[in-house]
Formats: structure tokens, sequence, C-alpha cells
């Protein structure tokens, strides 16, 4: 009876003490999840060491910053983007061994212009939610997306990675991609920080901008991302800008970013972006990558080298020093270490570890690609409403072209995504025609610098006429033109906005064999089509459209999908009409930017040069009636008003529209442009129906930034509203007045 009584009281003892670890008891303070996150990042910091916070610093290889065994502290590990993962054991991460092993596959979503060009703020959430779940899945715990750098020159080679030329739908497609990773547990890094907008020279160039172009272009999505999308993290960029590097510029990093916008997260050097130690760490810059021997490894290439990369400054070695000679206060370093140990916290890395469980390229992963490569399909020209293929007239069809054949899902380097599948032009046409259509099919012309045997004069003309040949016996002729990532991509920018060699002579011989010739442009952004244009009846862009791509081309051309996107960048008639023409790509290693905030459509409409397509522009399928504009109050004090209209789809099949909100100031003490977005909204409406649609203009949509004042101003007066399908095509005008 005793032994029992003692076996139970041991029983109930073990049961007590196993709630008391649980409750909390016995665990340090930083390992108690239920304790808040300031008080956990505290204690933990108390507990390392000065070495030891150092070590943190810089990362430990390609993609991973370093782990305290000692005290449990994991190690971020991160994936790269922005269009979806890129496998960590990619090219750039040759210098890594054993990671180079094993070829990651993952969901290729759309660029981030042709995401953009959906306007979709909800379904870039959903991108971002998918990748999140994907990071998640595959073990990782950071996305260095998304790319956030405006479109200041359609030559720069990473467009087609961001939202286009205007601060307000960049912002606002950020903050839904950083919603949907977070959502998820996962990093988001808004990148690059700040004025990345080149390739050329982009490791040594001094980019010169005044501080209202900072502020009203190049700042705000970052701004918001921290403010308002409380991103965990921020990627400073390769090229120095007003004289200093962005990774030791302390005026971006701890003015504008730790001090103005009050940022609680760390900062990532871009992979090899560092060329000082105390500058670096003393600017708030917390994490430089890469890390460990495979950075070593790969600066000692001359390669490395010659393309200036610097990088191997945050090291213990060379940090320490500079802490024992009082250039470093080791206040600072608590500082930075303890901006990754909240993340850490906040993102649950050390109470939900992400255990690499969950499954890749799901079905919901891949319809939300199908659904943004559809949306972001933009419809340029329809003559004749060629488009949808009406089928009782079309029964045979030519597909034609480098890009045809070939799904391109995106443009080059770290943004390259490889996925399990993906989908061809070609491929996607002919899965959805099945025998109710004969599809023919020719090269046309070679893309340039793929396969030299087909770049000579010769084989060009040879592949030409096999492909005028087609199109002259089928009832009509698609062309799938475009870049490639050899041609497009990060490390360089585009030689030149004319298609690549041989293009557009394929195309003027098609459309001579073929009224009905349409072309498909499979790019990360403008080309010039002025060699062809009044040929060709109709025109579709579809960017890369990631793993989808070619389905979705098909959804649009026989009519499965009205085409709802719009652009998000003007496109030029010539290169000479933009506005960084002139002052690109910088002499003597520094580039201005002159042009101030007169880039995009902003510089066409005070210039008042016709760009061959506008900003916004789109056509659809269907037809949409804008009316009944009201604004109120008319009269504000501050307080928003509130814009409200009606958008009735005239047309006789379904279809969605982008509604678009531009506010004019007419009465600026400075220097204004004609209009600036400052709202849009995505309707889908069935043939018939109308939608009230409802806007709310702030104080921060009627702002200009001073220079002389150092801040963001608001003068009073009247405030014209513009609401229309395009910066060039405004439906319906109404005004409020601000008053003194
Ligand atoms: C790019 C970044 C990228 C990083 C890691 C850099 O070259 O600029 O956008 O995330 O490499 O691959």
């Amino acid at each position: 009876m005793r032994r029992l009584l003692c076996a139970v009281l041991i029983f109930f003892a073990a049961i007590l003490s196993s709630a008391q670890n649980q409750s909390g008891s016995d665990i340090p303070p930083y390992k108690n999840p239920s304790l808040p996150v300031e008080q956990r990042v505290q204690d933990l910091l108390s507990r390392m060491t000065l070495q030891e916070k150092v070590a943190m610093l810089s990362g430990t290889d390609w993609m991973q910053s370093v782990p305290n065994q000692r005290l449990g502290i994991p190690s971020i590990k991160m994936a790269d983007g922005p269009l979806g993962i890129r496998s960590w054991s990619g090219p750039s991460s040759e210098t890594s061994a054993e990671f180079a092993k094993t070829k990651v596959t993952t969901t290729a979503f759309p660029a981030g212009v042709a995401m953009a060009a959906t306007w979709d703020t909800e379904l870039v959430e959903s991108e971002g939610q998918a990748i999140g779940q994907e990071v998640k899945a595959l073990g990782r715990d950071m996305i260095l997306g998304p790319t956030v750098n405006i479109n200041r020159t359609p030559l720069w080679g990473r467009n087609f990675e961001g939202y286009g030329e205007d601060p307000y739908l960049t912002t606002r497609l950020a903050l839904a991609y950083i919603k949907g990773v977070q959502g998820e547990g996962v990093i988001a890094t808004v990148k690059h920080f700040a004025a990345n907008n080149q390739e050329f020279e982009r490791h040594r160039i001094n980019a010169i901008v005044d501080q209202r172009a900072l502020n009203e272009i190049y700042l705000p999505a970052f701004k918001a991302a921290v403010e308002e999308g409380g991103v965990w993290s921020v990627m400073s960029a390769y090229n120095r800008l007003n004289g200093t590097y962005c990774a030791e510029n302390s005026a971006l990093l701890k003015d504008v970013l730790q001090k103005q916008w009050n940022f609680k997260g760390f900062v990532v050097s871009d992979w090899g972006s560092t060329y000082s130690t105390a500058g670096t760490v003393n600017a708030g810059m917390d994490l430089e990558m890469p890390g460990g021997q495979p950075m070593k490894e790969w600066l000692r290439k001359p390669k490395t080298q010659a393309a200036g990369n610097g990088g191997g400054w945050l090291v213990s070695e060379k940090v320490l020093p500079e802490i024992s000679a009082g250039k470093i206060s080791t206040a600072t370093v608590d500082d930075n270490v303890s901006r990754m140990l909240r993340v850490m916290f906040i993102s649950g890395q050390f109470d939900k570890p992400h255990t690499a469980t969950g499954e890749i390229d799901t079905p919901e992963q891949r319809a939300v690609a199908r659904k943004a490569a559809t949306e972001g399909i933009v419809l340029l020209k329809n003559a004749g409403a060629l488009l949808p293929l009406d089928l009782s007239k079309i029964h045979s069809i030519a597909v034609i072209g480098p890009s045809a054949a070939v799904a391109r899902t995106g443009g080059g380097g770290s943004s390259l995504v490889t996925p399990k599948y993906s989908v061809a032009p070609l491929k996607g046409i002919q899965d959805r025609a099945g025998d109710r259509l004969q599809v023919g099919y020719a090269l046309g012309v070679g893309m340039e610098g793929e396969d030299p045997s087909k770049d000579s004069p010769e084989a060009r003309e040879q592949l030409r006429q096999e492909a005028v040949n087609a199109a002259a016996k089928t009832d009509a002729a698609i062309v799938v033109v475009g870049r490639y990532p050899k041609l497009e991509s990060e490390d360089f920018d585009i030689k030149s906005l004319d298609l690549p060699a041989g293009q557009d002579a394929l195309i003027e011989a098609v459309a001579k064999a073929n009224k009905n010739t349409i072309v498909v442009i499979n790019a990360g952004g403008p080309v010039i089509m002025s060699k062809w244009i009044a040929q060709v009846p109709a025109i579709l862009d579809m960017w890369y459209g990631g793993q989808e791509g070619g389905n979705a081309i098909a959804d649009i051309l026989f009519g499965d999908a009205d085409p709802s996107g719009k652009l998000p960048v003007s496109f030029v008639k010539q290169w000479k009409d933009s506005p960084a023409y002139g002052h690109y790509p910088g002499e003597n290693l520094q580039v201005d930017y002159a042009e101030g905030i007169y880039l995009g459509y902003r510089y066409f409409d005070k210039q008042k040069i016709e760009p061959l397509f506008p900003f916004g522009f789109g056509l659809s399928y269907t037809k949409f009636d804008y009316s009944d504009l009201k604004i109120s109050p008319n009269q504000t004090s501050g307080a928003p008003v509130e814009v409200s209209l009606s958008v009735r789809n005239s047309g006789s099949r379904s279809g969605a529209e982008v509604v678009e909100l531009y506010v004019h100031d007419g009465h600026s003490s400075g220097d204004r442009p004609v209009q600036e977005l400052k709202g849009f909204q995505r309707i889908a409406l069935a043939a018939g129906e109308s939608k009230d649609v409802h806007f709310k203009v702030d104080r921060s949509a009627i702002a200009f930034y001073s220079t002389a004042k150092k801040d963001w101003v608001t003068e009073p007066g009247q405030f014209d509203v513009l609401v229309g399908s395009s910066s060039r095509d405004i439906r319906v005008k109404g005004s409020f007045s601000l008053n003194p």
C-alpha cells in the first residue's frame, strides 16, 4: 500500500513539474512565447557575449545567417525572389558545393510587371501568400522580395521584376505582396533601397537624386512597406545614392528608415554591396550577405572583382578591432543584432520553426499563377474586333515566332524561378484548340544569340520564308516575339528597345501574307513597334507570364477570359522620347536624375509627348461606361473626401475594368505633374451590369514634397479629380476644395 502511495505521489510530482516547465518558470525568458517580444530580445541579448553578437552581423554562407548553438538561436534561411522561389542552390550559389547538389523547383509566377498589369491587389496578396507557403514548405524563413524600384528608364534590365513607373501603384501592390508573405510567418524583404534603377555599373554608379524625386517617386513604396506594411526586412541597394554607398548611407538607413519611418526590422545588404566596416555597421546595415567561406571564394573570383562587388567587411576579424578602437560602440552592435532577433521572434522562428513539410506547386498555387498570367495580359490593339478568335470564321491558325514553342517565363538573374513545368504559348493554344481548329507552327526566326546556327542572314531568310508559307495558308497568324534572359536580365541593361534581331522583319513579312496577324509580345517592358504597328490588326502583351503563360494567352485569344490588364508603364514610340534619354546611363560613374519627378506619364503629360500607349491603357472585349461622379464633401479642411461613380458594362460579354483615379492640382505654388494616380479599383461586371465604385481621397493624395520645408505640403485651393480607363482616357471629372 505504502509503495502504491509513493508511486502515486511520484506520478503527481512529475505532472506538476512538467506543468511548471510548460508554464515557463524553468525556461529562460527569451524562450517563453508568452512574454512580450521586446523582453525576449533584451533577455537573449543579455546572455550573448560580444563575440556571439558580432558573429551575427555577417552571413554564414550564401543564403543563411549565422546560428548560435549554445543559445539555440536559429539561422535565418533565405530564398531568392520575388517572382516565386528561386532555388537557393542556383547559379548564384555556385560557391556552395553543399547546396549545389539539389535544385529546387517551385511555382513560377508572372513577372512583377505582369502582376502590376493586373492592378489586382487581392491577387498579388494571394501570390505573396502562395510564395510564403512555399518558403515554409521548403523549410526557409525569408523571401528576398518584393522588388519595388521604379521603372525610370525602359532600358533597365530588371524592369520586369518591379511594378512599373508609378509610385502609388507600386506601393499598393508591394503592400499586398508583403501582407501575403508575412501573413504566413515568412519574412518579406523590400528591395533594393534605394534608387537602384539601372544595371549599368550598378556596383559603382552614383545616383544623384533630388529630395523631391526621392520622396515622391523612389521612396514611397519603401516608406509604406515599413509604416503601413510592417515589413520585417529591407535590402539595401548596390549603388551609391547622392555620393554614398547605400549599404553605408546613414542618411538613408539611420535618418530616413530608422528615425523618420521608425523601422524596427533589419537591413540586409544586397549580395556583395559593402565597402567598409565601421561605416556600414554604424549606418544601420545589420546583416551582410553573403558570408562565410562561400563569400570568401566568391569575392576572390576575377569576375566578381571586375564587376565591383564588395563584401567581407562585417566579419568578426574586422568588426571586433573596430569596437576595441572605439569606432563602433557596443550599443550599436546591440541595436543591429536586436533587430534580427526581434524579427526572428515576431515571425515565429523560435517558437514555430518551419519544418519543410508543406507542399510545393499545389493546385491552388498553380491557380493563382494562371489567374495572374491571364489578368496581366494587356490588349493593345484590336482593329476590326479580330479578337477573340471567332471559330465560326477561323478554322486554321499558324503560330509563329521564337517565343511560340518555348515558355519564356521570366527575365534573367536572381528572380528566375525553375518551375516543375511551364506552358509555352503554342502548347496552350494547341490544348485549347483541340480538334476544332487546325494549328500549324513555324519558328520564323531564331531568338537572337540562342542558337548561332540560326542567326546567319541565310538561315533567317529561310526560316522567315517558312513562316510566310505557313501564314499564307491559314485563316490567322499569331506571332509570338520578345526577349529572353540573355537579352533582358539582372546584371546588364537592355541594349535596345527594338525587338531582337529579325523579329520586326518576321512580323512585317507575316503581316503581308496574312491580314489576320496577331502579335503577342513576350518581354518585360516596352518594345518599339513603329515598323509594323500599322500593318497588324491585333497586339497583345503577355509580359513574362510565369509557368502558366501559355494557358493564359490561350484564355485571352479564344475569349475564355476578357483581357483586363492595363499598362503599369508608358510605351514610348522611340527611345528618344524617354524622360531619362540624355541622362542615362550617366558619365564618369555618375547618373544624374535630371528629370526629377517627371518620369513616365508625368513626363509625357508635361512635355505633351504622345506615347505609343499611355500609362494605364488596355483594351477589353467589352465596353465600360462611366457616369455619376459624386464628390462629398466638395470642401474639406483636411478630412478625406469620398468619390463615387457608377461603371456599367454596356457590351455583350462579361469583363473586368480597372478604374483609375488621378488628381490634378492647378493652383500649386510649385511645379506639379499634370495628374497623378491616387486610386484604382478592378471590378468585374457581367454584360449589362453596373456597379458603384468608391474611393477616398485623403491629404496624402494632394500633398507634394517641399524641398525647402523638407516636408510634405498641402496648399488650400481646388483639386480636380479625374477618373477614367487610362491616364489618357479620362471619362468623368469633378473637383473639391481644401479650405485655408
Ligand atoms: C540581387 C538581389 C538578390 C541577391 C541574392 C543580388 O544580385 O540584386 O536582388 O536577392 O542577389 O541572390
